[in-house]
C-alpha cells in the first residue's frame, strides 16, 4: 500500500514538474525564436543566402524591410528578423513581461505571413546601450545565422534604441570573423555585407539610397504584416501621435486607414530611389513602381563595389 502511494506521489509530482517545465519552454519559445518552418535551417555550403534584420523593437524590421524580407523568402533566401528589445516600454496602458509576451505573438503572426523566421534579444524596451553584454548578443545572433547580410538602423537615428542597435551592428562587423571573441559561438569565415535601414535624418549626414528593391509583388503580405501588430499600429503609436480617437473601430475600416497613414513615408522612399530603381529595372518598370524598400551600404564589413551589391538583393 505504501509503495503504492508513494510511485503515485512520484508520478503525480513528475507530471506536475513536465507541466511546469513544458510551459517555461514553451513561454520561451514562444517569446524569443520561431523558426520558419518550426526548426533552424541547415546551411549546404553557401547556400541558401542567410539575411539577417536587426531592429531596435518588434515592429522595426517588418516596418523598414518586410517586403524585401518576404522577397528574399520566396525566392529561396533564409532570412530573420531580430527585435534586440522585447518591446516592452511601447504602450500606453500595458507594459512589462505581458505587453513583452503580446508583442512576441504579433510579431510571430507577422513573421508567417512574410515567410521568415523572428527572434528577439529580450532587452528592455527603452534600455539599449552599446555595452560588451549586447554587442556579444548581436554578434552571437548573427554567428548563430551564419549571415551573408546584416540589415540594421543608422546610428544618427531619432530613438535612442535605434541609434544603439544601429551601433551594435556596427561594432560587430569584422568582430564576427574573430574566433577568440565570443568562443562558444564558431566565428564566420566570412565577414557579412553590411546595410542600413532608411531613416530620415539629415545630420550629419543623410540617408543615401544604395540599393532600391520594387516590393509592389508582396505590399498585400506587407501590410498585413504590419496590421497583425494591433498593439502598435492601433494603440501605442496612434496614442503617442496624439491620434488615437481617428482609428476606426471597425478591422477592415482601420487596415485601410493604416494604409493611409504609412504609406507615405513608404512612397517617400520610391520618389528618392526612382533612378535607380529605373536602372535597376529598365525604364518601363522603374517608373511604375509604387512601393520601394531602399538600403544603404555600411562602409564596414565586407563592403562591396558597384552594380554587384543589387544582384544579392531580390528583384
Ligand atoms: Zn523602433
Amino acid at each position: 500500500m505504501q509503495r503504492r502511494f508513494l510511485s503515485c506521489g512520484f508520478s503525480l509530482l513528475t507530471v506536475g514538474l513536465t507541466v511546469l517545465l513544458m510551459g517555461s519552454f514553451t513561454q520561451i519559445a514562444v517569446a524569443q525564436t520561431v523558426y520558419k518552418g518550426g526548426k533552424a535551417p541547415a546551411r549546404e555550403g553557401k547556400n541558401p543566402l542567410r539575411v539577417i534584420m536587426i531592429g531596435a523593437h518588434p515592429d522595426d524590421a517588418e516596418v523598414k524591410g518586410g517586403g524585401t524580407a518576404a522577397l528574399w523568402a520566396e525566392q529561396g533566401a533564409e532570412v530573420m528578423l531580430v527585435a534586440v528589445t522585447n518591446g516592452d516600454a511601447g504602450h500606453q496602458s500595458q507594459g512589462g513581461g505581458a505587453l513583452a509576451r503580446r508583442r512576441a505573438a504579433e510579431c510571430r503572426r507577422s513573421a508567417e505571413i512574410l515567410g521568415v523566421s523572428w527572434r528577439t534579444l529580450d532587452f528592455h524596451d527603452g534600455e539599449v546601450v552599446p555595452s560588451l553584454r549586447a554587442r556579444e548578443a548581436v554578434m552571437r545572433v548573427i554567428r548563430q545565422w551564419q549571415a551573408d547580410i546584416v540589415i540594421s538602423h543608422r546610428t544618427n537615428d531619432y530613438h535612442p534604441d535605434h541609434r544603439y542597435a544601429g551601433q551594435l551592428a556596427q561594432d560587430v562587423a569584422y568582430m564576427c570573423a574573430v574566433p577568440n571573441l565570443c568562443p562558444d559561438t564558431p566565428r564566420l569565415e566570412k565577414n557579412p555585407v553590411f546595410m542600413y535601414f532608411a531613416d530620415r535624418f539629415q545630420k550629419p549626414n543623410a540617408f543615401t539610397v544604395d540599393v532600391a528593391v520594387d516590393v509592389d509583388r508582396v505590399m498585400d503580405k506587407k501590410w498585413a504584416s504590419i496590421d497583425a501588430m494591433d498593439s502598435q499600429m492601433y494603440e501605442w503609436l496612434p496614442w503617442v501621435a496624439g491620434y488615437l480617437d481617428e482609428v476606426p473601430e471597425d478591422k477592415a475600416a482601420r487596415f485601410n486607414w493604416l494604409k493611409q497613414w504609412r504609406g507615405p513615408r513608404m512612397l517617400g522612399w520610391t520618389e528618392k530611389s526612382r533612378d535607380i530603381l529605373i536602372q535597376r529595372y529598365g525604364k518601363e518598370r522603374g517608373e511604375k513602381v509604387k512601393f520601394a524598400e531602399i538600403f544603404e551600404l555600411c562602409e564596414y564589413g565586407r563592403g562591396w563595389a558597384g552594380e554587384n551589391l543589387w544582384s544579392l538583393f531580390p528583384k
